[in-house]
């Protein structure tokens, strides 16, 4: 090989250039990559929900000795606990032995809700020999996509006498399935020249659920009639039960690897599990000194609203026990607490280039991505960390060998998106966004790449050390 000129190691030594994760890693560390990616893919299988994801974290959380923790609870140093909102929401957290006043809280903050269809209140009709349920969809989707997919059906149904009942249908190999009428490309003409936008409306994501007549010439609505019978003999539930139940429509499909190479891999809500899942496999397998957080919250993607989502006090509460329990005044450890609030953001995508702006997107593979800033049009909404707290990120990251890139979402005043960074913020906590790049956020069916899935991982442990 012939040596370097002048310029080219002026080059290496002045220029910032992103770099492929898989490439740069040695063999050990593409091992881990693809071993890691299996324990993911386990989860996204078991966590279609955030009731699920709440479940599978608690699960994972007790087989490391995590116990669970109530306001009022002593806290001693060491202790590994998770805290259960609604069953929709945990805050998995372990006790630190460095002064909390002085050291504050390490955080991180993903979200395990995802884009979906929700069943209607009062949703069952027949109409031309098919049984439907309405559906008012979940988060900002592109409906057609939710069209002539295999769809599950998960959630829980409070009965009259207050007992609830859980469903998980379309997931075992021999459950049936759902499924959301598209029109056939024949008929399609006027469909396909107005807006994609339109090609299917809210009121047409109708979930179709039945076929198959009640055997009674004398009852009316009889396709209807059978799916209640069939309803009511499994779980014990009447029409009226849907009053109060929260049923979801979402992909049947597993998660798969992607690619000949398998250095992908396919699934329904990376966005956020790709966070959540590191998130909680750090703070379970941290030794750190620090007292540290992953906290997995619910309604990220309609606004982070409610007592399950991150803007509820539920999470100040516990921060605040927390610091009672531990004698510190809760507003000097917030002032010293470091927060990465954990999202996914958008993979350059080649095949829509118009889009993003090359030199800031985030690329496939090199890396998980911090977002100084997300939020649209002139950064609005936005949590936009200051120089310092991402300086500081940065020197962890590099001290704990992490593999990173930064990112925006997309080319200014193109569009944009929201995090929870924002609400952390506002606690006077540092807070900055990182997270996995999606291909096709939002979609059915999403992809990421592992090398970017362990970078991530990587990082909340760096940042956590
Ligand atoms: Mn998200
Ligand atoms: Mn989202």
């Amino acid at each position: 090989m012939s040596e370097k000129s002048k310029g080219q190691l002026l080059q290496e030594e002045l220029a910032y250039k992103k770099k492929n994760y898989f490439e740069a890693a040695g063999k050990d560390e593409r091992d881990a990559m693809f071993i890691y990616a299996e324990g993911y893919k386990q989860f996204l299988d078991e966590a279609k929900t955030e009731r699920e994801a709440c479940a599978a974290a608690v699960a994972r959380a007790e087989k490391c000795g995590f116990t669970e923790y109530h306001f009022g609870d002593r806290l001693q140093t060491g202790d590994k606990k998770y805290f259960v909102n609604r069953g929709k929401s945990v805050v998995v957290f372990r006790v630190g032995s460095k002064n909390l006043e002085q050291d504050g809280f390490r955080l991180i903050a993903s979200h395990i809700d995802a884009p979906r269809i929700d069943i209607k209140q009062n949703p069952l009709y027949e109409d031309s020999g098919m049984a439907f349920l309405k559906t008012h969809y979940y988060g900002g989707i592109k409906k057609y996509q939710w069209t002539a997919i295999p769809l599950a059906l998960h959630g829980v149904v409070v009965l009259k006498d207050g007992s609830k009942v859980t469903l998980r249908v379309g997931e075992d190999a021999g459950d049936p399935v759902f499924y959301i009428n598209d029109l056939l490309p024949h008929l399609g003409g006027e469909q396909m020249n107005g807006k994609a936008a339109n090609l299917i409306e809210g009121e047409q994501l109708n979930v179709l659920v039945g076929g198959l007549p009640y055997a009674d010439q004398e009852a009316g609505e009889k396709i209807k009639l059978n799916v209640l019978s069939i309803l009511h003999e499994k779980y014990g539930v009447t029409e009226e039960d849907f009053l109060s139940a929260e049923l979801s429509a979402v992909p049947a499909y597993g998660a798969r690897d992607v690619g000949f190479d398998r250095a992908l891999i396919g699934a329904y809500g990376h966005d956020d599990r790709v966070c959540a899942y590191p998130a909680l496999t750090a703070v379970l397998e941290s030794a750190s000194e620090h007292t540290v957080l992953a906290m997995l919250v619910d309604k990220e993607e309609i606004g982070s609203e409610g007592t399950t989502g991150i803007q509820s006090k539920v999470y100040e509460d516990l921060m605040e026990e927390i610091c009672i329990a531990r004698g510190a005044n809760f507003r000097k450890v917030r002032a010293n607490s470091k927060c990465l609030s954990s999202d996914v953001t958008a993979a350059y995508d080649p095949n829509f280039p118009g889009v993003y702006e090359k030199m800031n997107a985030a690329m496939l593979s090199c890396g998980t991505a911090m977002c100084k800033f997300t939020g649209a049009r002139g950064k609005s909404g936005s949590n936009d960390a200051n120089a310092e707290f991402v300086g500081e990120v940065r020197k962890m990251f590099a001290d704990g060998g992490v593999f990173w890139q930064t990112a925006e979402l997309g080319k200014v005043d193109v569009g944009g998106g929201g995090t929870v960074a924002k609400f952390v913020a506002n606690l006077n906590i540092d807070t900055v966004d990182l997270g996995v790049p999606v291909i096709s956020m939002h979609a059915p069916w999403e992809v990421i790449s592992k090398a970017d899935l362990y970078s991530n991982y990587k990082a909340f442990l760096a940042f956590m050390k």
